[in-house]
């Protein structure tokens, strides 16, 4: 893991003011808009084969919450898209969860730059492609619709990634991000217990350590000024729950390593709480731009 000295000096990609230091040598946040940026490396493709076991666990246990806010995506995405949409690109694919839900309505294709995972996804008779966006591409392939679900808060440079999308959307096409949201209540809580010295929830979340750490984090307003400026409009934004009854108690086994009383008793604790935390901004957006 390097980190950019540097990097407290840079300009917010936003709004341009100055960055200031955040709440770790990595991190550094914009006073003017609110976003915050990382400079954490990844190593995607670089860690031994079959290694990945825990983060495959902690996927399933996340599997039921994320297929019920892809169903609202994708419902989304057949409501706001102009009449005869149907390619569908699927940036950052992974296990093929999102594939799985759009291929009902759309005709699909997902790209995955982690070769194992992309490798089992493509074995499982889904249409992947390894590489990155837009290189994994072929000359004048196009789209209706490019969905980017939990990616593009990792993709250093944004900026350009957002060109692309524009340059490869048709006429009227959306773009789709599903992202962690800067303003959601457990992101805030986070930050909170940083500032007292206890950094292990707030690292979680930026996913320091793992292959593919976040290198951004925006809220809806923030997000919706910077993809204004790649020649998109933004035709909606809603927050999505991050947690979800269904799946929960999949999600804490593998989250804990807890068995017995003290799992179910946790699971009963976050379960009455999830009315309580919909009093709070979710953690999960999505928002819809539109090409123009
Ligand atoms: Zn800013």
């Amino acid at each position: 893991m390097k980190t950019n000295g540097d990097h407290d000096h840079m300009s917010c990609i936003v709004c341009g003011t100055p960055q200031t230091a955040g709440l770790a040598g990595w991190h550094a946040a914009c006073r003017g808009c609110g976003y915050e940026s990382a400079a954490l490396q990844g190593a995607i493709n670089e860690k031994p084969l079959g290694a990945p076991v825990d983060e495959d666990e902690r996927e399933l246990g996340l599997k039921a919450l994320r297929q019920e806010n892809f169903r609202d995506i994708v419902e989304l995405a057949g409501a706001l898209a102009r009449p005869g949409a149907h390619r569908l690109l699927d940036v950052g694919c992974a296990h093929g969860w999102f594939l799985e839900t759009a291929r009902e309505r759309f005709d699909v294709l997902g790209i995955e730059p982690d070769a194992v995972v992309g490798g089992r996804t493509l074995a499982r008779g889904l249409p992947v492609r390894q590489g990155y966006f837009p290189d994994a591409l072929q000359a004048g392939e196009s789209f209706d619709i490019i969905v980017f679900n939990d990616v593009i808060e990792h993709i250093p440079d944004i900026r350009a990634a957002l060109d692309a999308c524009h340059a490869r959307l048709g006429e009227g096409g959306l773009l789709i991000l599903n992202l962690p949201n800067s303003a959601g209540f457990f992101y805030r809580l986070s930050k909170t217990f940083a500032k007292v010295g206890w950094r292990s929830p707030f690292e979680r979340l930026w996913q320091k350590g793992l292959p593919s750490p976040h290198v951004h984090y925006f809220r809806p307003a923030n997000l919706e000024r910077l993809v204004g400026r790649h020649g998109f409009a933004c035709v909606h934004s809603q927050e999505l729950p991050s947690l979800r009854a269904k799946g929960l108690l999949e999600r804490i086994r593998c989250a804990g390593g807890m068995s017995g009383p003290s799992l179910y008793l946790q699971y009963v604790a976050v379960l009455c709480s999830i009315p309580l935390l919909r009093l709070f901004p979710s953690d999960i957006i999505v928002s819809v731009f539109r090409k123009t």
